[in-house]
């Protein structure tokens, strides 16, 4: 029988697959003795296990090409390391099931390479997930990390952390379900990014869902059916399709129905995101989140030639265009080794975002040129911000550091911490610009961090007391004759950036997949309208009651 889950849709349309879950990290197998007459044959069970793995990093080498297939490869050979094998079997030999052997043998193998200098303790990652691929076949679960399918799939997740997301293969993933996470988390940014389907904040999904069981995901309204019928397939590929043929009469500059512009920019990760961007319309980049280029060694910062490499084909896209970077904002939810503290008690409280930056100036002085060498020439208007400015000192040092490296560039503040949008006019002061950052505003003004889906109800940007900021940071940048932008994910919900025009910001910028919608829903209404709706917004107490009151101002009620 069909079976309907709710949960909270964030990126729109639908997907129809099958489940496939994100592996979990394995488990230490306990150390069980086996019977003697039982050696011969979990030797052999390793044996075998040991040259799976190895044959399959091969295979997926052979797939992948270029250095991906060098690293698959190096891990295929650390697999079959004769000396490796021995250890096992003697293991084996002396009671041990395969799995506590191989388990076993690899942590000592494994605190050789983390002792044997720079070099060889960076591959012990490396070794761990072959480890970890050895032992999930052994005890039959699924394989760690991202899953391995050669057919396309819905990914189900607990969550999903930048991390693990750079290595999915956008080919493959049909959409999301993951159980935590609210709409501003990573999750769903990234779904809006691939421009798939996504629902987060759906408790039990891991076991509702069984791997392979086929599921249609709606991104729209949140609902997940289980094993639909085929009526149900064809209704909802057919309203997914109505609505994107509806969008795709939209086209042009973000205006309202009176002509008020608007800018409409995305929200990229790197170069990946570009052509989505150009093909929706964009007109220029309001976010580029420059730590996905970190994320790939979060042992050290990119060299200079790749980060001016990657900012370059950004830059180049947008000729005549605004486009504007954000530096570094490394923490929390998005850790490097080589900046973030191991042993912060509370981490989105702690040293994150500029606050790193201005801990490690050689990291941002680097950032900065980079961001120089890459714009000159370039018929580009670059414009530079800073995450999680807290008050004018912050904004302060931040310009400085911009001048020293003698970049040619607006500099910004992105108001993602309340004391900054209620001092917005002090911030000012310092910078040219003020970008909202609404996912993190809304996790610092309502104490509800942006990972626990339990808390969801409180990311919702439609939160008045969220808007009250907005509009403080809005007229302090009217007041002092410089723009201020949203960047978060409140600008992409095409309701809510009629309200955020309404409450006089400057631009929207958002993930490319949700220009079309914003841009037809904007291009509807009066700037008078949607200063009413604003108005409607700001005058309730609860963020269900600034939805009703936004459509029952807009519908005209
Ligand atoms: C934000 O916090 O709103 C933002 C745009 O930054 P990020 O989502 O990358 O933290
Ligand atoms: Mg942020």
């Amino acid at each position: 029988m069909e079976t309907t889950l709710q949960g909270v849709g964030v990126s729109h349309g639908v997907a129809i697959g099958e489940v496939r879950h994100m592996g979990t990290a394995v488990l230490e197998p306990p150390a069980k003795q086996i019977a003697s007459g039982d050696t011969a044959r979990e030797q052999g069970r390793a044996r075998q296990a040991v040259e799976a793995v190895a044959a399959d990093l091969k295979a997926r080498g052979n797939l992948a090409g270029g250095e991906a297939q060098a690293v698959l490869e190096a891990q295929a050979l650390m697999a079959l390391d004769p000396e490796l094998l021995a250890d096992v079997e003697r293991r084996v030999a002396v009671g041990s099931t395969a799995e506590r052997a191989v388990y076993d043998a690899f942590a000592s193998y494994r605190a050789l390479l983390a002792g044997a200098g720079e070099y060889l303790a960076g591959r012990v990652a490396d070794l761990d997930d072959v480890r970890n691929r050895i032992v999930a076949r052994l005890l039959g679960v699924p394989m760690p990390g991202v899953p391995d399918s050669d057919e396309p799939y819905v990914l189900i997740a607990r969550d999903l952390a930048p991390a693990d997301t750079a290595l999915l293969d956008p080919a493959l993933v049909l959409g999301f379900v993951t159980e935590e996470g609210g709409p501003t988390s990573h999750s769903a940014i990234l779904a809006r990014a691939l421009g798939v389907p996504a629902v987060v904040a759906l408790p039990g999904a891991g076991e509702l869902l069984a791997e392979g069981t086929v599921i249609a995901v709606d991104g729209s309204t949140g609902e997940v059916f289980v094993e639909p019928s085929e009526q149900k397939r064809a209704a909802l590929t057919a309203a997914a399709a109505e609505r994107k043929a509806a969008l795709s009469a939209s086209s042009g500059p973000g205006a309202t129905s009176d002509g008020h512009k608007v800018p409409l920019l995305a929200n990229v990760g790197g170069p990946a995101d570009v052509p989505a961007a150009v093909e929706a319309g964009a007109e220029g980049v309001g976010l580029f989140r420059t730590e996905f280029l970190f994320l790939d060694d979060s042992a050290q910062a990119p060299s200079q030639d790749k980060q001016v490499e990657a900012y370059r084909q950004v830059l180049e896209a947008f000729p005549g265009g605004r486009v504007v970077v954000r530096v570094l904002d490394a923490g929390a939810d998005k850790p490097l080794d080589f900046l973030t503290p191991a042993d912060e008690p509370n981490p989105a409280l702690g040293v994150r975002g500029l606050r790193s930056l201005l801990d490690h100036p050689e990291v941002l002085r680097d950032q900065l040129r980079a961001l120089a060498t890459a714009a000159a020439g370039l018929p580009v208007h670059l414009e530079v911000m800073a995450p999680m400015v807290a008050d004018r000192q912050d904004a302060k040092a931040f310009a400085d550091a911009c001048r020293e490296a003698g970049l040619a560039a607006k500099f910004g503040a992105m108001v993602e911490i309340p004391s900054a949008a209620l001092r917005a006019r002090s911030v000012l002061q310092e910078v040219e610009f003020l970008s909202l950052g609404t996912n993190d505003l809304a996790q610092y003004t309502f104490a509800a961090d942006r990972q626990v889906g339990a808390v969801s109800r409180l990311q919702d940007p439609w939160q008045p007391a969220l808007l009250d900021l907005v509009a403080s940071a809005a007229e302090a940048a009217r007041a002092e004759g410089k723009s201020c932008g949203v960047c978060g994910e409140a600008a992409a919900d095409p309701l809510l950036a009629c309200v955020l025009t309404g409450l006089g910001v400057t631009s929207l910028s958002m993930g490319a997949a949700s220009i079309p919608y914003v841009r037809a829903t904007l291009a509807k209404y009066t700037l008078a309208q949607c200063e009413r709706a604003a108005a409607a917004a700001r005058a309730t107490d609860s963020a269900d009651e600034a939805r009703r009151a936004v459509q029952a101002v807009l519908s005209g009620e």
